[in-house]
């Protein structure tokens, strides 16, 4: 009998792991790499980071959600170049790994935009390792503060600056002003927490840029009643330890998160020479790489243009579609048949600033405040990967509502 197709799938994340899913029933022999041996479900990483769910909550072993698939294989690996000539990936112990057809989806990293030196002051979000280390500064912030008896430094420790206007920035600013505004209100005894300063950072001239205009309206007042300065058409020149530059303003900050930029997966190199400006794959409509046979890209790592002549931006939803896609034009290429082009259908767009304020688009109509909240609360359970995490998030968030605390205020780590 014929030895099976070889179909290697690099990254776990929203993209790998839909077109391991698709692939199930596809006469093929699967192998899926990542460098972590779990998925992590990133949209709410912020809620690690800020200490209201742990990791285990938004995370699942890849071995596990994959356990009832057969021919398919899971290796913890660092993928460190594609030899597309060879049809082989090179991982991190020099070993080769052959494939027949491959789908690259190692999602993206933070781009500082030139700074890279900027990193260990702004660290930014990405793995659950940045969302516990920021844990760990947030809550050791407001420790010092507690042991500081000068009023002034006292504020100085408690200034925190977000960079960064999009989602990720917003839901971390909303989340540290309920820290700082609610959760912290009764428990420090030398220190007020509610006169933390925290700014959020944003170059282009409005958050949000991706939402309509009267929902980005909406989750600024939200962001100012929770006592968040929000600053756009502004952007940090220069970031150090303890401030962060706007121009010649010198802007105290004692603890900096990134939420700006966002670069391509450094190995989208190898599938060269048709990169973007953030070095992202440029695929051709059915997500496949020219000049490079039988790779697919699916993802954050895509470049691709929508039917509407828009750039797919870098979301779940996004990653998902182009994953389950590439799965499916490979199978269609086992069977003799040809490739179908990629479509994607949105389904809108959320974003949450904190307790009973979120907004959502869904293009034929928006949703703001509570009833936005709530469907943000449903999607985000919906989606999350297996039953335990689906209900141990759910009942988290019931006690946090009901008691206005954060369970997992945890520092971890020796300070
Ligand atoms: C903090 C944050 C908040 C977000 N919030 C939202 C949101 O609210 N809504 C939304 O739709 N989207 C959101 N996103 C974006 C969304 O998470 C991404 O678009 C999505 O994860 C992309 O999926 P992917 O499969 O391309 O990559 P990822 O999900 O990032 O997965 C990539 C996988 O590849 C692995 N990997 C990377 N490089 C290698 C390598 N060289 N070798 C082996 N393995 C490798 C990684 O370990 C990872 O498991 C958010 C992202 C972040 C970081």
């Amino acid at each position: 009998m014929a030895a099976l197709p070889q179909v290697v799938i690099v990254g776990g994340g929203f993209a790998g792991l839909a077109a391991a899913r698709r692939l199930k029933k596809v006469p093929c022999e699967v192998t899926i790499v990542d460098r972590h041996n779990h998925h992590v479900f990133q949209p709410l990483l912020y809620q690690v980071a800020t200490a209201g769910l742990s990791p285990g909550d938004i995370a699942s072993p890849i071995r596990w959600i994959l356990r009832k698939q057969p021919r398919l294989r899971v290796l913890l690996a660092n993928v460190e170049h594609i030899d597309s000539a060879a049809r082989q990936l090179i991982l991190d112990r020099g070993e080769r790994l052959r494939y027949d057809y491959l789908i690259v989806a190692p999602g993206a990293t933070h781009s500082y935009f030139g700074h890279d030196e900027w990193q260990a002051t702004a660290p930014g979000l990405k793995t659950l390792d940045d969302a516990l280390a920021m844990r760990h500064r947030l809550l050791l912030a407001f420790e010092e503060a507690e042991r500081e008896p000068n009023p002034v430094l006292q504020r100085r420790l408690l200034s925190f600056v977000i960079i960064g206007g999009g989602p990720t920035g917003v839901e971390m600013a909303g989340a540290l002003g309920e820290i700082a505004r609610q959760v912290l209100r009764t428990e420090f005894d030398n220190v007020d927490p509610a006169i933390s300063r925290i700014l959020l950072i944003e170059a282009g001239p409005s958050l949000l840029p991706s939402f309509p205009e009267q929902l980005r309206e909406s989750a600024r007042v939200a962001l100012l009643r929770l006592g968040i300065v929000v600053r756009t058409g502004q952007a940090v020149t220069k970031v150090e330890k303890g401030a962060v530059w706007i121009g010649d303003e010198r802007i105290e900050a004692h603890t900096i998160i990134w939420a700006a930029g966002v670069a391509a997966a450094p190995i989208g190199k190898d599938l060269g020479p048709n990169l973007d400006r953030a070095g992202r794959v440029i695929v051709e409509p059915d997500l496949s790489v020219p000049g490079h046979p039988g790779v697919f890209v699916a993802g954050d790592l895509a470049s691709f243009t929508h039917q509407t002549g828009k750039p797919l931006p870098g979301v779940a939803q996004v990653a998902k579609q182009q994953g389950k896609h590439a799965a499916a034009n490979i199978a269609r290429l086992i069977a003799g048949r040809q490739t179908l082009p990629f479509r994607y259908l949105d389904p809108g767009n959320m974003a949450t600033i904190g307790r009973n304020a979120a907004i959502a688009d869904f293009g034929f109509t928006q949703v703001s405040g509570y009833l936005g909240w709530l469907l943000w609360l449903f999607v985000h359970i919906l989606f999350l990967i297996g039953f335990r995490n689906r209900l141990s998030v759910m009942m988290q968030w019931a006690a946090s509502y009901l008691t206005y605390q954060r369970s997992v205020r945890l520092i971890t780590r020796d300070p």
